[in-house]
C-alpha cells in the first residue's frame, strides 16, 4: 500500500515560542511599540510558523490561522459586524477597542490615531469560551437590521504574504453557520445567514484570484446537537459556496467531537473535503467512511490537537489500517494545534520519564510525518519502536500508578459522600455555634494581588530572596488583610490568598501526580496565556497544603476565618489530564486528595471550609445526553472531598458563572452549607431558579461586581440584595462580593467592602 497520504494542519499557535506575540501586542498598548513594529513581529512569527511547519513535514500548511487577538473577531471584522459604538473603521484600533475596550482620554497612550465612543471610553465586547476549551473568543454582536459587507482582507494577505515566501498555503476560515451561532443581540442569529453568505463569497472569490485552490472552513457546531435549522444553514450556505465559486475547494472540518447525528448532513454537503476528529470520537471512523461518497476527500484528525500526551503510533496505524485502502485521504491533529504548547524541548528541567510521555506541536506535526510515511510504505520502524515503548513505558511507569490510590478510589462507600444529617439539622448547629449577624458579610477568597506581592513571589521563585524573608513577608500581608477586615466589620474573614500564584497550580505543586512546565504556555485569551498542570499519574496528598497558612490567619482573630480549598472538578477541568483514565476517576483521586485538607483544616480547628468550584459548569459536554454523567461524578467529587465534616462545620462553595438554570439538581445536590455565586450584574435574576426549585441551603448572591474597578455605593447593594430578598428568604442570604479580589486594586476593593458592610448593616435595621 503505497498512496502517499498527505499531513495536513489545522491551525497553529499563534503566540510565538517565547510569547512574542503577547509581549509586543502590550508594548504597542501601553505605546512603547509602533503598528509598524508590532505587525513587523506578527509578520516574523507567521514566517517562522510556516517555516517550522514545512520542516517538520506538514504538507498542507494553513494560512489565515494567525490571529493578533482572536479569529472569532477577526471574522467580525472580516464582515464588517462591528458594532456601531466602536465606529465604522475596520483597523488594528477598532479591533483591540473591540477587544479591550478603550478608555476615554486613553489616546496618548493606546498610540489611538481616533478616539471611540465620543472619548467617553467602550467596553470590550463580551467574551466567553470557546466550545469546551480554556481558549476565549469575543462574542459577535448583531442587531436586528445587521447588514455585512467585506471590511477586511486578512486572509487574502496573509495568503499572499506565505505566497511571496514560497508557501502554497490553505486558507482558515472560521465557518459562517458557526460565527452566527457564537453570536448574540437578535433572537436568531441563523436568521442573518442569507445576508452573510454574499460576503463569504467575495472572500472565496479573491482568495481563488490571489491562486488559493483549498480553503479550510471550520464548522465546529457540527459536533454539538444536530437540529433542522442549522442543518439547513449549513446546506444552503455551502451550496452557495459551490455555485459561486466552484474553483474552491472547500475542507470542512469538524473538530471537538464526533459528527453523531449531523453525519448524513455533513458528508452530504457540496464540498471537496471533510475533517473529522478521531481522537475525541475514535469510533465514528468506519461510519464517516462508509457514509462519505468517494469523491470527498477525508482529513483524519488521529493525533490529540487538545492534549499533551504522545500518541502510540502503531496503536494508531493499526485503527487506520482499514480505511487507508480508501483512498482521497489526509491526516492531520484533531483539530487547531492552538490549544496545545508549541515545542516539549523547552522543557529542560522537567523529570525525564514524564517528558518522553508528551508531544507538544512540533512533535505533534513529527508523529504525523512518521504516520504518512509510514502509511506510504517508508520506512519508520525505529520511529515507531520509539513510540511504542514511550506508551509502554508510560503505562508501566511506577510514576503514574499508585496501588494504594486505586485501592482507596476503589474503597469508597456511599457513606463517604454524605454528610450525616440533613441540612436543615446542620443549619441550626451551625447558628449556634457561630452566631453569626443576619446577612452575614464575607469575601470569596483572594485579596489584591498587588505588585509587591507578585515581585515577592518571582523573587523568590529566582532565590533573590530566601524561604523565610518570603514567609515573613506573606505574614506581614495576611496579617494586615485580616486585621483591616476585622477593622471594616466582615463577619466571616479570608487569610487572602497571598500565597497563592494560582488557584489551581497551588494545589497541583503539591500534589502528587501533577508535573509543571516552564514554557509550556497556551493562549486563553488575547495576549493571556497560561501554563496548565499536566495531570499524569494517581492523585494522592503528601501532606497538608493550606493548613499552617489558615492557622496563621485564625491566629489573629477571634472571628472565623474560612479554610479555602480548590475542588476536585476545577483542578481537573484546568489541567491538561491523563488519556488512561476516564476523567471521572481522575476526578476521584483530587476529590480524595482534598477530602484529606478538609479533614485536616477541620482537626486544626477551621469551621468554616470553602471549596471553589469555578469550573465546574463549563466542564459540560458539548451534547446535551452527556450531561447527566458528567454532573453524576462531578457532583460526587464535590461531596466525596466535602462531606467527611462534621455537623457543625460549616463546607462553604463558590461558583463563578451562575447561569445555573440547566444544572440547578446538581448544584443542590452538592448540599454545601452555603454557596457564593456571580449575580451583580444580572440584578439577581440568576436566583429565580434557586426560588422555583426551592433550594434550601444558604447562599451569597454577589453584590460587588468584580471584574470592573468601580465602587458600588451603598445603596446599590442593598437594591441588589432586596431582588435577592423577593426571591429567598433572609434566613438563607449571605453578602459578599460575586468572586475572589485578586485582579482588583486596593483603592477599589477598601471602599466597596465598607460599602458592603453598610449595606449589610442597613438590611439588619428594622424596616
Ligand atoms: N477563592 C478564589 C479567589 O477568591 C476563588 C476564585 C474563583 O473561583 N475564580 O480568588
Ligand atoms: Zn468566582
Amino acid at each position: 500500500m503505497s498512496s502517499i497520504i498527505p499531513v495536513a494542519s489545522l491551525g497553529t499557535p499563534r503566540i510565538g515560542l517565547k510569547r512574542e506575540l503577547k509581549f509586543a501586542l502590550e508594548s504597542y498598548w501601553s505605546g512603547k511599540f509602533d503598528q509598524a513594529t508590532l505587525q513587523q513581529t506578527a509578520k516574523d512569527l507567521r514566517a517562522v510558523n510556516w517555516a517550522r511547519q514545512k520542516a517538520r513535514g506538514v504538507d498542507i500548511i494553513p494560512s489565515n490561522d494567525f490571529s493578533f487577538y482572536d479569529q472569532v473577531l477577526d471574522t467580525s471584522l472580516m464582515v464588517g459586524a462591528i458594532p456601531a459604538i466602536y465606529g465604522e473603521a475596520a483597523d488594528l484600533d477598532t479591533y483591540c477597542a473591540m477587544a479591550r475596550g478603550s478608555q476615554a482620554g486613553h489616546t496618548e497612550t493606546c498610540a489611538h490615531g481616533h478616539v471611540h465612543g465620543n472619548g467617553h471610553g467602550v467596553p470590550a465586547q463580551e467574551m466567553t469560551k470557546w466550545f469546551d476549551t480554556n481558549y476565549h473568543y469575543m462574542v459577535p454582536e448583531f442587531t436586528d437590521d445587521q447588514t455585512f459587507k467585506l471590511t477586511s482582507l486578512k486572509a487574502v494577505e496573509e495568503f499572499l504574504e506565505a505566497k511571496a515566501l514560497g508557501y502554497h498555503t490553505r486558507p482558515v476560515l472560521v465557518g459562517p453557520v458557526t460565527y452566527l451561532k457564537l453570536g448574540k443581540g437578535v433572537a436568531n442569529p441563523l436568521s442573518l445567514i442569507e445576508r452573510l453568505i454574499p460576503v463569504y463569497i467575495e472572500v472565496l472569490k479573491a482568495l481563488a484570484a490571489a491562486g488559493a485552490d483549498w480553503v479550510q472552513i471550520d464548522e465546529p457546531v457540527l459536533v454539538l446537537d444536530g437540529d433542522a435549522e442549522t442543518t439547513a444553514a449549513l446546506k444552503k450556505t455551502y451550496a452557495a459556496f459551490a455555485k459561486e465559486v466552484p474553483q474552491i475547494s472547500i475542507l470542512l472540518a469538524s473538530y471537538f467531537g464526533g459528527l453523531g447525528d449531523n453525519l448524513e448532513a455533513a458528508v452530504n454537503l457540496p464540498v471537496a473535503g471533510l475533517h473529522v476528529d478521531l481522537v475525541r470520537a475514535p469510533e465514528q471512523l468506519e461510519a464517516v467512511v462508509q457514509a462519505a461518497p468517494k469523491s470527498l476527500t477525508l482529513s483524519l484528525g488521529v493525533i490529540d490537537g487538545r492534549n499533551i500526551w504522545r500518541a502510540n503510533l502503531p496503536a494508531v496505524l493499526e485503527r487506520l489500517t482499514a480505511a487507508a485502502t480508501r483512498g482521497n485521504l489526509q491526516i492531520a491533529p484533531s483539530c487547531s494545534l492552538l490549544h496545545v504548547p508549541i515545542d516539549l524541548n523547552l522543557e529542560t528541567a522537567l523529570d525525564e520519564d514524564v517528558k518522553s510521555w508528551l508531544a507538544f506541536s512540533l512533535q505533534k506535526m513529527d508523529e504525523l510525518s512518521v504516520l504518512s510515511k509510514a502509511l506510504s510504505g517508508g520506512n519508520v520502524a525505529a520511529e515507531l519502536t520509539a513510540s511504542a515503548d514511550a506508551a509502554q513505558a508510560r503505562a508501566a511507569s511506577p510514576k503514574v500508578h499508585d496501588a494504594a490510590v486505586k485501592a482507596r478510589v476503589l474503597a469508597v462507600t456511599p457513606d463517604q459522600t454524605q454528610r450525616k444529617h440533613a441540612f436543615a439539622i446542620r443549619a441550626d448547629l451551625q447558628r449556634q455555634a457561630f452566631n453569626l449577624p443576619a446577612f452575614p458579610t464575607t469575601t470569596i477568597g483572594s485579596f489584591p494581588q498587588t505588585s509587591e506581592v507578585r515581585k515577592a513571589r518571582s523573587n523568590h521563585a529566582k532565590g533573590a530572596i530566601d524561604d523565610a524573608r518570603y514567609d515573613t513577608f506573606l505574614k506581614a500581608e495576611t496579617e494586615r488583610a485580616i486585621r483591616w477586615q476585622e477593622d471594616i466589620g466582615l463577619d466571616v474573614l479570608v487569610h487572602g490568598e497571598f500565597e497563592r500564584n494560582d488557584m489551581v497550580q497551588y494545589f497541583g505543586e503539591q500534589l502528587s501526580g501533577f508535573a509543571f512546565t516552564k514554557h509550556a504556555w497556551v493562549q486563553s485569551y488575547g495576549s493571556r496565556c497560561v501554563r496548565p498542570p499536566v495531570l499524569f499519574g494517581d492523585v494522592s496528598r503528601p501532606q497538608p497544603m493550606t493548613v499552617a497558612w489558615w492557622q496563621y490567619a485564625q491566629s489573629l482573630t477571634t472571628k472565623p476565618v474560612k479554610g479555602m480549598l480548590t475542588g476536585p472538578v476545577t483542578i481537573l477541568n484546568w489541567s491538561f489530564v491523563r488519556d488512561d483514565v476516564p476523567r471521572s476517576q481522575a476526578c476521584r483521586q483530587i476529590a480524595l486528595a482534598i477530602r484529606d485538607e478538609v479533614t485536616d483544616l477541620e482537626a486544626a480547628g477551621a469551621k468554616m471550609i470553602q471549596i471553589d468550584e469555578a469550573a465546574l459548569r463549563e466542564g459540560l459536554p458539548l451534547r446535551r445526553a452527556d450531561w447527566q454523567a458528567y454532573l453524576d461524578w462531578a457532583v460526587e467529587a464535590f461531596r466525596l472531598c466535602s462531606t467527611g465534616v462534621s455537623n457543625d462545620t460549616q463546607i462553604h462553595t463558590h461558583m463563578c458563572y451562575s447561569e445555573f438554570n440547566d444544572i440547578m439538581d446538581a448544584v443542590a445536590n452538592m448540599d454545601a452549607d452555603v454557596i457564593s455565586i456571580e449575580t451583580s450584574r444580572s440584578k439577581m435574576e440568576l436566583l429565580d431558579v434557586f426560588r422555583s426549585k426551592k433550594y434550601p441551603n444558604e447562599i451569597g448572591p454577589g453584590v460587588y461586581d468584580i471584574h470592573s474597578p468601580r465602587v458600588p455605593d451603598v445603596s446599590e447593594m442593598t437594591e441588589l440584595m432586596s431582588l435577592a430578598r423577593q426571591r429567598l428568604s433572609d434566613a438563607q442570604l449571605w453578602v459578599n462580593p460575586d468572586c475572589g479580589l485578586k485582579t482588583r486594586k486596593w483603592d477599589e476593593v477598601r471602599p466597596a467592602l465598607v460599602n458592603m458592610v453598610a449595606a449589610a448593616k442597613a438590611l439588619r435595621e428594622p424596616a
